[in-house]
């Protein structure tokens, strides 16, 4: 492994580590602020609480760039006269990941508790059969009733409890989903901040797009950005008993360009720009085609006024959406470099149509 690999570590680990639950983003908001101010010319937080950093360019072009700041999470909806809490689900989970788990419940102090579910021992043979469902899970924090309800109410956010990890040229982590992103774009206006670009970028966390790219439909709207880039994670199946075209993507095989997913065709434009920038920088990528899922690039393609021409730069992830989700730091290097290299030639490409 190469020693310049990441030199960062520390900052993807808090990234991914301080907790943002859809509309509760208040503690990753708040660092992210911190770290990206003395890189860029201004930063705001709109109304919805995603942050802009805001680099001013010399000509008038706007590119947008979005990283969202939430993490798949939970919230409370009800505790028992026992003190057991049940909850509801922000974003998309596979519930049998939530076998087993610790979450942490943030109430007037950040309260630590488990998953728990009927024991395998006492379940009839066709209980065994089902797959769970998210509601079979409750949350146990240990505490007798009155103390739960001294810190804790209904609506209060939950987070998942993991701590992050380095495996050879991987990194281990809940919430790699979406924080590698974030510390992309914190990485890459770094970069930036000492060069002169003709676009104005707007670096934007944004909020809520676990359950619906919500902020970023808001801030594309507010920002009507001529150009959009979108940071996620993408669907890498390079695993045992995947068919070749079942893959997505593979870690350790570049950044991945996005060409689709769910909810966006990107901009045939974007991607041969992309392509082009990587091929003459001597990037290592991948083609991303997601056929499911869908992300912030189609907030922000639709929700400029008119439309922006889109496009997505993703990070290889295994298991997505697990506690467990993986991505190699060689992807994430190249994303930061991909990134980098086209902000400050995207108004000297030709856009025209052809
Ligand atoms: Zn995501």
């Amino acid at each position: 492994m190469k020693q310049t690999l990441m030199k960062n570590i520390n900052l993807l680990d808090k990234v991914c580590t301080i907790p943002g639950a859809p509309g509760f983003e208040q503690r990753i908001r708040q660092f992210i602020v911190e770290e990206v101010t003395p890189y860029v010319d201004e930063v705001k937080v709109d109304a919805m609480g995603s942050v802009h950093a805001i680099k001013k360019g010399t000509g008038d072009k706007k590119v947008m760039i979005a990283a969202h700041m939430d993490e798949i999470a939970f919230i409370v909806t009800h505790i028992d006269e026992n003190g057991f809490i049940k909850f509801h689900t922000l974003g998309g989970f596979d519930p049998k990941t939530l076998t087993a788990q610790r979450v942490i419940i943030h109430g007037k102090k950040d309260v630590i508790g488990v998953m728990g579910t009927k024991p395998i021992h006492v379940m009839t043979s066709e209980e065994r059969a089902k797959p769970p469902k998210s509601t079979d899970f409750f949350i146990d924090t240990g505490l007798p009733v009155k103390e739960v309800k001294k810190y804790l109410s209904v609506g209060d956010s939950i987070t998942r409890e993991r701590e992050f990890i380095e495996m050879g040229t991987m990194v281990n982590s809940k919430s790699l989903d979406n924080r590698v992103s974030v510390f992309i774009l914190l990485e890459t206006l770094k970069k930036l901040a000492k060069k002169k670009t003709d676009a104005t970028i707007y670096g934007v966390f944004t909020v809520q797009e676990e359950i619906g790219l919500r902020g970023a439909i808001a801030a594309a709207s507010g920002v009507n950005p001529d150009f959009a880039i979108n940071l996620d994670v993408t669907l890498a199946y390079d695993l045992p008993g995947a068919a070749p075209h079942e893959k997505c993507t593979g870690l350790g095989d570049g950044t991945a360009i996005k060409v689709l997913d769910g909810m966006t065709v990107c901009d045939y434009r974007m991607v041969n720009f992309m392509k082009s920038i990587a091929k003459k920088k001597k990037i290592k990528y991948q083609l991303e085609v997601l056929t499911a899922g869908g992300t912030d690039t189609a907030g922000m393609q639709r929700h400029a006024n008119g439309g922006s021409i889109a496009g997505g730069i993703s990070i290889p992830c295994r298991y997505l959406h697990q506690v467990i989700e993986m991505v190699d730091k060689r992807d994430v290097e190249a994303s930061i470099d991909l990134l980098t290299a086209c902000l400050p030639e995207i108004t000297t490409y030709d856009w025209s149509f052809k």
